[in-house]
């Protein structure tokens, strides 16, 4: 039980998710789709988002740490899951005797994820083995092995059956978010000529290479799998009209209102001053819930069917908005951001202003005292 209504709470629209799902996965009709919810679903909540995307069509969910997937798999996801990034402390074992398949990026990783596998198969008397995507790196230079050591690796994996089963190649774009941008055409390039050396190997493995923005743009990279992952969520990284529907929105209500006399000023550091007498409506949200404080002066929510300006800058727990002379109910809805569709600020909004990107707004909601809550 707790003692209050949430003072902040971001809003999920499943429908949202499933629409999306699905419009992503009619552009790669040849595909499977990997719908990737790593960070608790980008903000929105993993397991909610796992199920909702499998509704809409997807067979495969993606995460970063192994601990994402298996949470997963242990609370009933039963479609495939793979993971890509873990510590060189991992154990992989779980991996095996949970069907989640796992990345290898260099020889030391393939012995760890083979060892994981020896481990429980000598555990659980199966003929466990290790369903493993090699990931090169084309160019990224992140993960992922260098091309350099790619004959190498490929030549242990496919050595090491029946503990490790190559089932996929794979790797990821740099650029994608920048459709025409050479970097794309050249890492496809390098993806091609590891496919050739896999191939020369004796495997036959599945590929994978697109994010969203790689969907969106680029038909010919869909392979056999793709995995988006922002534009899931219904945020669009690229410039181009899609029918994606934005799934968060972040609100809270009034708790207090009062009126306030031209020349006074607002919050820490008096750097707002009201230049009429106005209305001021205080909402329990501030740059503890996620709010960031450099958006002080320059931002507005929806509050009472129009946009408002935050006067003064956002504390830890709480923000003020100039209400003018209106005077809004106590417990009236403020939206901090949402799908902009009335005119409401949006999380692109906030990451133009901030000079960064809306999956860093939206990862940035998953907090102790944000109640999420599911439509
Ligand atoms: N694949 C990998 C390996 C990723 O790290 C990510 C996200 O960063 C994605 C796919 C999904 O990318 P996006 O959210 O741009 O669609």
């Amino acid at each position: 039980m707790t003692a209050s209504f949430p003072r902040a709470e971001v809003v999920i629209d499943l429908s949202a998710i499933r629409h999306n799902v699905a419009l992503l996965a009619s552009r790669a009709p040849g595909a499977q789709t990997m719908a990737v919810v790593k960070a608790d679903g980008y903000g929105h909540g993993a397991l909610e988002v796992g199920r909702a995307a499998v509704e809409g069509g997807a067979t495969w969910l993606g995460t970063c740490s192994l601990d994402e997937a298996l949470a997963l798999r242990r609370a009933g996801i039963g479609c495939r899951l793979f993971s890509w990034l873990d510590t060189p402390e991992a154990d992989f074992a779980p991996a095996v005797a949970e069907d989640i398949d796992v990345a290898v990026s260099s020889l030391d990783e393939l012995a760890r994820v083979a060892d994981g596998a020896r481990r429980a198969r000598d555990f659980s008397g199966l003929s466990a083995l290790s369903r493993v995507h090699l990931k090169i790196d084309t160019g990224l230079s992140r993960n992922g092995c260098p091309p350099a050591e790619w004959p190498a690796l490929v030549k242990a994996a496919a050595a090491a059956k029946p503990l490790i089963d190559v089932v996929a190649i794979w790797s990821h774009l740099a650029c994608a978010d920048e459709p025409g941008h050479p970097s794309i055409d050249a890492q496809a390039k390098r993806f091609d000529e590891a496919y050739d050396i896999a191939r020369a190997a004796g495997l036959n493995p599945m590929r994978h290479l697109a994010n969203s923005a790689a969907v969106l743009t680029r038909p010919d990279l869909n392979f056999d799998l793709v995995r988006p992952g922002i534009a899931i969520y219904g945020l669009n990284p690229v410039p181009v009209a899609e029918d994606l529907r934005p799934a968060m929105t972040f609100k809270s209500s009034v708790v207090l209102t009062k009126r306030i006399a031209a020349g006074e000023s607002v919050s820490y550091g008096h750097s707002w001053t009201a230049e009429r007498d106005t209305t001021l409506a205080l909402v329990p949200v501030g740059y503890a819930d996620g709010v960031p404080r450099s958006l002080s002066g320059r931002m507005d929510v929806w509050l009472g069917g129009r946009r408002r300006p935050v006067a003064g800058r956002v504390c830890m727990d709480q923000l003020i908005v100039d209400c003018g002379d209106d005077e809004p109910a106590l417990g009236s809805e403020v939206i901090l951001f949402g799908r902009g569709g009335f005119g409401e600020p949006t999380a692109r909004e906030w990451a133009d202003k901030l000079g960064t990107i809306d999956y860093e707004i939206v990862t940035s909601m998953c907090r102790p005292r944000i109640h999420r809550t599911y439509l």
